[in-house]
């Protein structure tokens, strides 16, 4: 079919916009590790996750045999609003490589919010308010969740309290802005409206708060406030099922045109971008129908694939969350300030981990300068000015399409463009002044933080 020509935007009409959600798990031979009470030790049962989490979500969480969930009439119609997205054909940046390589991008940067949460955010404000809840809380460190899911609370007329790393708060003014512009209540990290808020603040007085602490923070207010429950941007399996309108989106628009990816790559910090996008095609290659190359890209500065272990631990460096079996650095592990705020979390998806683990997919690291200078190479030629961590996912594809030009192979490539960088500016001209390092953890310090892995 290379005679068919290949709009530069492949866009799909409404009515190709997917009506029912990919759960990967439900073609899991091995399925992912349940989540367990850090107290009892034992699987989280419904009864156990429902004061914290919406009723329906927890049902989404825990269901591992559903292949497909149909998505409520209510939630398409927001999807409408940015949706479908369009699947890009590099042609510029392919020209500017000289690559015999076919390179596609999902863009999910084209809406307020600037990436892909807003897919989750919507999903589970929509079911916040099916249950007739009067509000959600969450926590925000970089601000994408926050952002997006303060748009999708004002959608549904629901109540939005967000925590933010008081760090980012301050010098993050811009994106809180955004939220507040959508109605959330925006409350620095740590506060001095949680018990444990200001117990952190008793104990380190001065202190610019943490993802962990925000987390307790929210954890807190969502449970002694009735009506309120918690609700989370990734990681998750609920999270990664709602991101599957991404892959499916572009296994339609692939189809459209005869096109057989060979490789899918994303950028990785808890997974879900990387699980929707992979989601329909990583269903085929566990059926058996067929095969691709399918990359994890995540930060060297926090290689939770790459370097981590596969065993349970707590998701929240507060040690109040659950312990999730996956890929992980230690809850006490600190990234250092890397830039691509978005991927620093110490673990991954079960889901995700489970894979890798079974050999279903690749993981490498890539260091932050060489992240930078693919994403100015990027947008030079493209246009979009990338996220930080989308450029995680075209650094590896760039380096994809050069080795096609040393063999001559004409492979196809695909990878996610999880979102655009105007809030990341101060990256860019760190960037650009050239002050900018790599920081990569010694084995020394993985491993002391390993060692504090919970025992079970
Ligand atoms: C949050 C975020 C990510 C990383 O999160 P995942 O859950 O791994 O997808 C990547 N890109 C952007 C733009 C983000 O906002």
């Amino acid at each position: 079919m290379a005679d068919k020509k290949i709009p530069y935007k492949i866009y799909l009409e409404e009515n190709e916009m997917p009506k029912a959600w990919y759960n990967m798990r439900a073609d899991m031979k091995n399925k992912p590790a349940p989540l367990v009470n850090p107290g009892t030790g034992q699987p989280l049962k419904k009864e156990e996750l429902a004061p914290i989490f919406c009723e329906e979500l927890v049902d989404q969480e825990l269901d591992n045999d559903t292949a497909f969930v149909d998505i409520p009439e209510e939630i398409r119609g927001f999807y409408k609003m940015y949706r479908p997205s369009p699947l890009v054909r590099a042609y510029c940046l392919e020209e500017k490589l000289q690559t015999p390589a076919k390179i596609y991008y999902k863009f999910e940067g084209n809406n307020t919010s600037g990436s892909h949460k807003l897919n989750s955010a919507i999903a589970q404000a929509y079911y916040a308010k099916k249950q007739g809840l009067k509000g959600v809380t969450t926590e925000t460190g970089a601000g994408q969740w926050g952002t997006a899911l303060s748009m999708a609370c004002s959608y549904f007329d629901l109540d939005c309290k967000v925590y933010m790393v008081k760090v980012s708060y301050e010098q993050k003014p811009f994106r809180r802005e955004v939220m507040r512009t959508y109605g959330a209540s925006v409350v620095p990290s740590p506060s001095e409206t949680t018990d444990i808020g200001k117990k952190i603040l008793a104990e380190h007085p001065g202190t610019t708060g943490s993802l962990g602490c925000a987390i307790s923070e929210a954890v807190e207010v969502a449970t002694k406030n009735p009506g309120y429950r918690y609700v989370l941007g990734s990681v998750l399996n609920q999270v990664l099922l709602h991101q599957s309108v991404i892959g499916l989106e572009t296994k339609t628009a692939l189809e459209k045109y005869d096109i057989h990816p060979d490789m899918i790559i994303g950028c990785a910090g808890g997974g879900s971008n990387l699980g929707g996008l992979i989601a329909p095609f990583m269903g085929e290659k566990l059926r058996g129908e067929a095969d691709y190359r399918i990359i994890a890209v995540e930060p060297a500065s926090c290689p939770s694939f790459t370097r981590g272990k596969f065993a349970y631990d707590f998701c929240d460096t507060g040690m109040i969350c659950p312990l999730a079996k996956m890929y992980t650095l230690g809850s006490s592990f600190i990234p250092s300030a890397n830039h691509a705020g978005g991927l620093r979390f110490h673990g991954m998806s079960t889901t995700l981990s489970q894979l890798y683990h079974d050999g279903f997919m690749e993981a490498v690291s890539v260091e932050q300068t060489e992240v930078f200078e693919a994403a100015e190479q990027f947008a030079r030629v493209e246009g979009i000015l990338p996220a930080p961590e989308s450029s995680h996912a075209i650094r590896v594809a760039i380096n994809e399409a050069l080795k096609c030009k040393e063999t001559g192979e004409e492979k196809t490539i695909v990878f996610g463009l999880t979102g655009t960088g105007y809030f990341d500016l101060v990256a860019y001209e760190k960037y650009n002044n050239g002050e900018m390092g790599d920081v990569i953890p010694t084995d020394e310090q993985i491993a002391e933080s390993l060692a504090k892995l919970p025992q079970i």
